[in-house]
């Protein structure tokens, strides 16, 4: 694998690391949430201070309206199909549409984060 190629797939890597497993984007200790959806202030390891670059605001529904949206119609398609109970039906979605919710942000923000970290010089 060339030099650019590795270059190109490194931050996915990282991005999926940082969202999923909490790893500082600089250090790779595990840090980076502080809640299930925010950073925590700044790494307890190297210092990096994430609050700095942390997306907040009306930008974040651009993330979860299009996961509204998808975790709408898998609901009434799960519905059409299985006809499940409702009694199933809810407590299912009740912790399906959390966790879809907050695996989205965490990726969208830990992806903004890498890219802010870019621009800014902090990472390679
Ligand atoms: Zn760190």
């Amino acid at each position: 694998m060339s030099e650019s190629a590795s270059q190109d797939t490194k931050g996915q890597g990282g991005i999926t690391r940082a969202a999923l497993f909490a790893w500082c984007p600089c250090c790779t200790a595990r840090t980076l949430w502080d809640a299930p959806a925010a950073f925590a202030p700044s790494c307890r390891a190297c210092g990096l201070a994430f609050a700095d670059y942390e997306p907040k605001g009306r930008g974040l529904y651009l993330v979860l309206f299009p996961v509204t949206l998808a975790l709408m119609g898998g609901a009434l398609a799960v519905d059409d199909a299985l006809m499940p109970p409702l009694w199933l039906l809810f407590p299912a979605l009740a912790v399906i549409v959390p966790l879809a919710m907050i695996v989205a942000l965490r990726f969208a923000k830990a992806l903004v984060l890498i890219m802010r970290l870019r621009a800014a010089g902090v990472l390679r």
